[in-house]
């Protein structure tokens, strides 16, 4: 499992990401922030008590972010396809908590990116912190035409703060009868054989070509 630096290493070379939360009324909004620190306890981010981001986080006490690094733009052939140059994104969802300013100065002597914090919140002083201290997220990493290796897919999930995380990829069960019917229809390279046959689900893009051509019904979905 990816460690609590490792998440955060991976949003700070992204940068801005998407930051969503329900707006009260039934839908969800998103906008750009960042997360600038992390620690033991979760991914930090900043914003203002006049915004209704701030106003979101309080009462939802929840929180979902997207990012996504790629080496180039999408360019399409002459189909019309999109050729995707290799590249990951990832997303966490879960719980947040708001901290006090003696929280955050607490920080500050040990982490600089706290330091940064403080003068900032000098500077703006209505900024607050909060921390997504209970979470669960993936790294899902690309490479659709198989420049750097030979598989598509690389995607790990993790958890932390006592958060569950569900493993990636559909599953075969024991009614599969060994026809590999699935095996030529995974572009993915997802499926081992056996008896059952197996999918690799870090591999796996849950795209239902084997759940839709398998004869003895032996793939479970996930979308019921
Ligand atoms: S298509 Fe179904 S029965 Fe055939 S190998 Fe795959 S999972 Fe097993
Ligand atoms: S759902 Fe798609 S990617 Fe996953 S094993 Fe089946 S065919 Fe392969």
């Amino acid at each position: 499992m990816l460690t609590m630096k490792e998440v955060f290493d991976r949003f700070d070379e992204i940068g801005c990401c998407s930051f969503a939360t329900p707006d009260g009324h039934g839908g969800v909004e998103a906008r750009i922030a960042h997360f600038f620190a992390y620690d033991d306890e979760g991914l930090y981010l900043r914003t203002m008590d006049v915004k209704p981001f701030y106003r979101q986080l309080k009462q939802s006490g929840r929180l979902a972010v997207n990012g996504e690094r790629t080496e180039a733009k999408v360019v399409f052939d002459e189909n019309n396809l999109p050729l995707f140059k290799p590249g990951y994104q990832m997303r966490v969802a879960g719980e947040v908590r708001e901290l006090s300013m003696a929280e955050v100065e607490a920080k500050a002597p040990h982490d600089r990116n706290f330091n940064v914090a403080v003068y900032d919140i000098a500077k703006y002083p209505e900024t607050r912190v909060f921390v997504l201290h209970r979470f669960h997220g993936e790294l899902y990493d690309y490479d659709y035409a198989m420049v750097n290796r030979d598989h598509k897919l690389h995607r790990e999930r993790f958890a932390f703060g006592g958060d569950a995380y569900e493993e990636p990829g559909l599953r075969i069960t024991d009614d599969c009868i060994a026809c590999g019917t699935c095996l030529a229809g995974c572009s993915f390279k997802a499926i081992v054989p056996g008896e059952p046959y197996a999918i690799l689900g870090e591999r796996c893009d849950e795209c239902g070509n084997c759940y839709h051509d398998c004869p003895a019904g032996a793939v479970e979905g996930k979308g019921e």
